[in-house]
């Protein structure tokens, strides 16, 4: 990770040597078309990282929950996104907070990648997929079960 003073932006959301990173290396967990990248990796400092994630249209990220909390600004495109029981609609410049154990999961909509800046603490403890019960429970909600993607 550069610990340069300034890091200049190459192309559109992309910046000197930050590479673009899968999404997650668990195949374990469902997701599509969606890049990492970490921007800052401050933990000494801030205890926290903010990494830009792109998702292309069509993609989504996992449907997962955790106790470490999110904090979301949306920078490029527009999506939808599910948090705890509540399905968001998404444009650029739009914040979204991601409390601990909520149920999250975001997915890019029209032509344009959705990317978005998220803010989370560097020690922090692995995301959990839905299991059946889970899914069952969500799908009780009807527009939940029909928004999320497994
Ligand atoms: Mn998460």
């Amino acid at each position: 990770m550069s610990q340069k003073t300034h890091i200049a932006r190459t192309d559109p959301f992309r910046w000197e040597g930050v590479p673009v990173l899968a999404y997650k290396e668990d195949p374990g967990s469902h997701f599509k078309s969606i890049s990492r990248q970490v921007l800052f990796d401050d933990g000494k400092h801030f205890g926290a990282q903010l990494r830009y994630f792109e998702i292309a249209p069509g993609g989504h990220s996992t449907l997962e929950r955790h106790d470490h909390a999110h904090s979301v600004m949306v920078i490029r495109g527009a999506g939808r996104a599910l948090v705890g029981s509540e399905i968001l609609d998404l444009r650029t410049h739009d914040l979204v907070r991601v409390p601990p154990q909520a149920w999250h999961q975001f997915r890019a909509t029209g032509d344009e990648p959705l990317g978005f800046l998220c803010l989370v603490r560097s020690e922090r403890d692995k995301p959990r997929m839905p299991t059946p019960e889970d899914l069952r429970e969500m799908g009780s909600d009807g527009n939940v079960g029909a928004f999320i993607r497994t």
